[in-house]
């Protein structure tokens, strides 16, 4: 049914998981499969790299890179400009392939291409802005300045969630800031990769440089641990649950390279008294339903308060009875299928905890009775202190929790493991600047009269706790990628020394 997709994407039955300069047809390793969520059949098979191949894919990006770093940032931002015109001629079916291997919905398939070219739009104006400091020097006749140079091979590890867009974040920020990429995608989601690399790396060998970015599928044992081991690679930006952030961070701090974690969320929407609730139900909604809630910024819990709360959890229920479940590609339908099998059963199982530990299915959790991973978004009433509210299950479950005042919301909100991203529904000025102050969210992503997902990408992203504390896309997330060097030019005659010290010799 979708051949022609797969086709016009230069997608064949078995496609090679690993590529540098060019695409390694046989890299050594098992072959996986690919499947689509919605009817449970095969979309292609991938052939995944061994540990030779992983060692040989950084090696050549170790080469790409003693070029690229020597390349004017404005150079480099005109091969990402290129990428991102290459994307944008390949937006519907890139996207609708995306809708395939993940389920999400037809615009959300196409809005993760789009986010990749504003990554790229973004990146190309910031080719020309990596700027440094001058700093005044203390010394006479001397000039202080920081420059901001390429750190090396980044290696990008991503989730199954943002098959795509994940890696724009990191891949055309590190490249216009001089670094080459090597790319391990979830093997959940491998032939959205293998369509990013193709168009990526055929504008990157056409502008003459290949090897820039490059692509490894392949298993934890082969790639993944050796990726984080590896000190070719002085950066590693993570993305995935919590468990991977905490293993990740231990493995690459031991060899002391940096690392970006993009983890877990546990997010929560405030629904305070002079809330507009029309806005509000339509914010929760999205943010707690779209995506099936598989965003890292999925709304999992709903803090309203009492004066409210039956009308909030009324309004919600009858809004998520309406709601259309059904193929992803399909035209009006809002939610599609979780990614596989363990997923519902991840969702069954917490709801029968959260029932256990005193909560109440208010509407939803039923999986539907047709083939695909489909299931009823599940609407629960909840109590603060229920173990399971605190976990992030990737699956779409609202909690609702009532709350008396705000500071009282603000701890509720604060109270779990993870710190992604918070909103606020109010119309009280000084219950909006509470919520935003420093004693209020503790989140990397804070929003008033907004959800908690759909971030734009000028923004830095990320959040703090067991979320990882990284930042990626937009404002200065680019200094991650580079290394700083503080530089002091002496263009005296004499060599007067900082902080007054005297060392007088011949
Ligand atoms: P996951 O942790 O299962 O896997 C993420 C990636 O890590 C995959 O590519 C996987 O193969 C790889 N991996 C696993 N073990 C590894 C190891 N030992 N060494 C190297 N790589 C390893 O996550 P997932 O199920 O694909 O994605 C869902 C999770 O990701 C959720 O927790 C979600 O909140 C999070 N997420 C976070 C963000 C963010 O920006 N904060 C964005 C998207 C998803």
């Amino acid at each position: 049914m979708f051949d022609d997709l797969l086709k016009r994407l230069g997608l064949g039955p078995v496609e090679s998981g690993a590529c540098h300069e060019r695409w390694i047809e046989d890299p050594g390793g098992e072959e996986i499969e690919s499947f689509n969520p919605a009817d449970g059949k095969s979309l292609g098979r991938v052939k995944l790299a061994n540990g030779a191949v992983y060692d040989e894919v950084v090696g050549r990006a170790v080469e790409a890179f003693a070029g690229w770093r020597m390349t004017p940032g404005p150079h480099r931002g005109e091969v990402v400009r290129k990428i991102g015109e290459a994307l944008r001629e390949r937006k519907a079916d890139l996207g609708m392939l995306i809708t395939l291997e993940t389920g999400k919905i037809r615009s959300e398939g196409e809005g993760e291409v789009q986010e990749m070219i504003d990554m790229a739009d973004f990146s190309v104006g910031l080719s020309r802005q990596l700027y440094g400091l001058t700093i005044a020097s203390e010394r006479p006749r001397h000039r202080m300045m920081e420059q901001w140079h390429p750190l090396g091979p980044i290696g990008v590890i991503t989730a199954f969630n943002f098959p795509a867009a994940v890696w724009a974040w990191n891949a055309m920020v590190a490249a216009v800031c001089g670094d080459t990429v090597v790319w391990k995608p979830s093997p959940l989601a491998p032939l959205t990769a293998i369509a990013v690399q193709k168009i990526v790396a055929k504008v990157a060998e056409e502008e003459g440089f290949p090897g820039v970015f490059n692509l490894c599928l392949g298993s934890i044992e082969d790639v993944g641990e050796p990726m984080l081991n590896d000190r070719r690679l002085p950066l590693i930006s993570a993305t995935g649950s919590c468990r991977l952030g905490y293993h990740v961070a231990e493995v690459v701090g031991r060899r002391l390279g940096r690392t970006i974690l993009e983890l877990g969320g546990n997010n929560a929407v405030i629904v305070a008294p002079s809330a507009d609730l029309d806005l509000a139900i339509r914010g929760i909604a999205f943010a707690a339903v779209g995506t099936a809630g598989q965003r890292c910024t999925t709304a999992r819990r709903l803090i309203v308060h009492e004066s409210l709360y039956e009308a909030v959890v009324d309004r919600l229920a009858r809004a998520y009875r309406t709601l259309p479940i059904g193929n992803p590609w399909d035209d009006g339908v809002l939610v599609g299928p979780l990614i596989h099998e363990q997923a519902v059963e991840a969702m069954t199982d917490a709801l029968r905890r959260a029932t256990e530990q005193g909560g109440e299915v208010v509407v939803g959790g039923k999986r539907l009775d047709r083939p695909g991973c489909f299931v009823e978004p599940a609407l629960v009433r909840a109590k603060p202190g229920m173990a399971i509210v605190g976990e992030e299950t990737f699956a779409p479950i609202l909690y609702a929790i009532p709350y008396r005042t705000l500071d009282e919301a603000i701890a509720i909100q604060n109270e779990v493991e993870q710190g992604l991203t918070s909103a606020i529904f109010t119309r009280d000025l000084l219950e909006a600047e509470r919520f935003l102050s420093p004693e209020g969210s503790d989140c990397g992503i804070a929003n008033v009269n907004i959800g908690t997902s759909g971030a734009e990408i000028g923004g830095a992203f990320g959040g703090e706790k067991a979320t990882g504390g990284g930042r990626e896309a937009g404002s200065d997330s680019w200094k991650a990628y580079m290394r700083r060097q503080t530089c002091t030019i002496n263009y005296g005659r004499q060599l007067p020394l900082a902080q007054g010290v005297r060392f007088d010799v011949g």
